[in-house]
């Protein structure tokens, strides 16, 4: 059989070798020439910059079926960390990543006032020093939070302070993004995979991975799920829609419902995220109101979910968010049935439905994720309005 065409190497090639070994694990130089179409030489050469650069390592060698065996390599986890910051409403999440995604650092801790550079600044230098993390190796931040509404102001000049304070590049992305790209990073999905991740938190939001690389949309406002409408005379939203999924199926929502039952209402603190807990808790400790009130926000979420399934033919779907943390088995089981019944592709490929290990910290897992793809694998940030962002 004739070789293909090789491409060229260049950044994408060193990105497109990043990744194929990241979601491989381990691998040989052949392997990696055959996966990615790449020159031999091409391959060694990268290899190479790689290993020097401390990105990854040979780990030993694999018997081969024609004698010779084969050196393996693979990331070098504790090499360098990538530090995410996740801003909620009155708690700051604060995170460290090795380069395969694996947590080496976590802490969340309550959100003062004051100017926010200053104070993301002060918390980047009690975290880092806290876990010890040598400064040289850690590639950047990443600050991530909840998409503002249209109109709502975004300082620009806060990513340029946030920088010229910790001597280091800032990422700012919205937090279903980043999670989507955590989730990828941290599950091993190859580039092959059709990739999404749905973000149920006060909101909702999602992600998606296409080619390695996140999908950010014309002005990084991919994602906007919680404001597809299920219901064109339904609930009024405050984007200026009717019907939004986000008005039935976010723990807002969930919350707003319950207050209205009597037999729930009394039992629910004062913060959405504490009761919606409470509900989630009484939903899996065989409360029957309460599991019919989260029922049925997952049957609507179920309905979302299928129209961006069939929009964009996904192959493999996580859902994520502090609103999946306590009774996330409703929502996926609500979602993995509702697509196998309804999803357009459904007699050509299977939809993975997963649920996240780490839902609560998805976004700042996230966020630390966008550092280290950013630094390790450059060619995969997604245009050039990316790149200034991380590069300045
Ligand atoms: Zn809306």
């Amino acid at each position: 059989m004739a070789r293909r065409e090789a491409p060229a190497a260049g950044p994408g090639s060193r990105a497109l070798i990043v990744d194929v070994i990241r979601s491989a694990g381990t691998i040989s130089r052949a392997e990696l020439a055959e996966l990615t179409g790449l020159t031999q030489p091409s391959i060694s050469n990268i290899v190479r910059d790689l290993i020097t650069d401390g990105i990854i390592h040979e780990t030993g060698s694999a018997g081969s079926p024609r004698g010779k065996p084969r050196k393996l390599i693979a990331i070098s986890p504790a090499n360098r960390f990538g530090v995410g910051f996740h801003l909620g409403v009155d708690t700051i999440t604060c995170v460290a990543i090795d380069l395969t995604g694996g947590m080496v650092g976590r802490e969340v801790v309550p959100r003062s006032a004051g100017a926010l550079p200053e104070l993301l600044a002060t918390r980047f230098d009690d975290f880092t020093n806290g876990l010890d993390l040598p400064v040289d190796r850690i590639e950047g931040l990443a600050v991530v939070a909840p998409a503002p509404y249209p109109g709502e102001p975004a300082p620009p000049e806060f990513r340029a302070e946030l920088a010229a304070k910790i001597g280091l590049p800032v990422i700012v992305e919205n937090d279903a993004a980043a999670a989507a790209l955590g989730e990828f990073w941290s599950r091993r999905v190859s580039r092959e995979q059709v990739f999404g991740s749905i973000y149920v938190s006060t909101g909702i939001g999602a992600g998606f991975v296409f080619g390695g690389a996140l999908f950010r949309g014309a002005s990084f406002d991919a994602g906007e799920l919680g404001h597809l409408s299920i219901d064109y005379e339904g609930r009024a939203c405050p984007c200026g829609n009717q019907g939004c999924i986000e008005r039935y199926a976010s723990m807002a929502a969930v919350v707003e419902t319950a207050r209205e039952i009597p037999t729930l209402r009394d039992r629910l603190g004062p913060t959405i995220s504490g009761a919606h807990d409470a509900v989630a808790r009484a939903a899996v400790n065989g409360d029957r109101v309460a599991f019919e009130v989260l029922d049925r926000a997952a049957g609507h979420l179920a309905v979302a979910v299928t129209s961006v399934v069939n929009l964009l033919d996904l192959g493999r779907l996580v859902l994520t968010g502090p609103g999946v943390a306590v009774a996330g088995s409703i929502y996926t089981r609500r979602v993995r049935a509702h697509l196998e019944r309804t999803a357009h592709s459904r007699h050509r490929h299977p939809v993975t439905v997963e649920l996240s290990a780490q839902p609560r910290d998805a976004a700042g897992i996230g966020a630390a994720a966008l550092v280290v793809q950013a630094s390790i694998a450059p060619g995969h940030t997604p245009g050039p309005a990316a790149q200034a962002l991380f590069h300045g």
